[in-house]
């Protein structure tokens, strides 16, 4: 049987251990796709199972990486042929599914979807999950009626994947977006991808009423915690904020009155479990009306397998941006 390189996470009664190590290529059975990965790319995620710092793993040991995007090798399903490029984000990988941090992965086939034309496996995971979870964000702010005119959209944890991605999205469709982040160093790469304000991270106005002055026109918040809680009490009314992340807290003290007296909607953004026909949806938008134009503008590094635990490092102390790729056929 074939062998390949990946990065393999394990924890039992001995602890948390992650690294490189030679496994069996796997077969698919009916269903299933290999891939060749061309791919992967670190989401914050990855990071959080990789050191064991989150606990976002249910089966060990495990390949890690939520993201891979490459082109199918063998396939037991018929919606897939040898050769076509596909991406797979989600559903089970690196949590109970081996993921992208291997030369090969195996997935229900029902998992991929097919690069869409305008997109190839690179500018695929220069988006990944990151990329994705933003469609998903705007996609859920338009249904819910968010316009341009409402005013500023925030867009929080801005330097990071999901933030850099929102933001080029909502500049493109029109809106104005206010970029947080905590990297004043990176104020020319965020206006250079479409932000028009930038705040620091405590520099956001307004105080600690229940209802402050309503200045935002809503909020793409990757960020959580306190910084949340004070974007709530200053959203215009019938303003969306989407939620998508925890980088600064997962605990959220605010009152009721935004969302009784001024109709604002915090609405949820999970980009695991999303049904295919919307999953094909927004890798569609991405790859025409919401494209990010000039994508290599994303990249903040490409890796090997190598290099995983140290980005992760750095990635969960705040100390990365953009989207970083992984590419686990080259050897360090
Ligand atoms: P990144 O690490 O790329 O970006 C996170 C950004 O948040 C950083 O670049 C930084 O931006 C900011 N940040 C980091 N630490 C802190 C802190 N302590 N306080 C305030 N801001 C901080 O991660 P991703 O873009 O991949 O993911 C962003 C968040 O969204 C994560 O929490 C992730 O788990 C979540 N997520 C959720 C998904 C879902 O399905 N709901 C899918 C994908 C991601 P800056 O320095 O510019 O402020």
């Amino acid at each position: 049987m074939p062998s390949q390189r990946a990065f393999r996470i394990h924890c039992d009664e001995t602890g948390h251990r992650a690294g490189i190590e030679t496994i069996d290529v796997p077969e698919p059975v009916a269903g299933e796709v290999l891939l060749r990965v061309d791919y992967s790319s670190i989401n914050y995620k990855d990071a959080l199972g990789g050191t064991g710092k989150g606990k976002v793993i249910r089966r060990f040991p495990i390949t890690g990486g939520i993201d891979a995007a490459g082109v199918v090798v063998r396939s037991e399903h018929a919606g897939f042929q040898p050769g076509a490029a596909v991406i797979a984000t989600g559903h089970g990988m690196a949590f109970d599914h081996d993921g992208g941090y291997a030369q090969y992965l195996c997935v229900p086939g029902d998992w991929l979807v097919a690069v869409p034309d305008g997109l190839d496996t690179r500018t695929a995971m220069l988006l990944g999950t990151a990329g994705f979870t933003a469609a998903l964000a705007v996609h859920r702010l338009l249904r819910n009626d968010q316009r341009p005119d409402m005013g500023l959209i925030l867009v929080t944890g801005a330097s990071g994947g999901v933030g850099s991605i929102a933001i080029a999205i909502l500049a493109r469709l029109g809106f104005e977006v206010a970029a947080v982040s905590g990297k004043p160093d990176l104020d020319a790469w965020l206006k250079d991808l479409g932000a028009r304000q930038i705040f620091g991270r405590d520099e956001l106005p307004g105080g600690d009423r229940p209802l402050e002055k309503a200045t935002w026109g809503g909020a793409v918040d990757n960020v959580g915690g306190d910084m949340l809680a004070r974007i709530t009490r200053s959203v215009v009314p019938y303003g969306n904020i989407a939620s998508i992340g925890l980088a600064g807290g997962s605990e959220l003290h605010t009152t009721v009155m935004p969302f009784i007296l001024r109709g604002v909607s915090l609405l949820g953004c999970e980009s695991v479990h999303i049904a295919q026909p919307l999953r094909g949806q927004l890798w569609q938008h991405l790859a025409t009306d919401w494209r990010v134009e000039h994508p290599e503008r994303l990249l903040g590094g490409e890796v090997v397998l190598e290099a995983l635990p140290e980005v992760f490092e750095r990635m969960l102390a705040g100390r990365t941006h953009g989207r970083i790729l992984v590419k686990p056929s080259t050897a360090a």
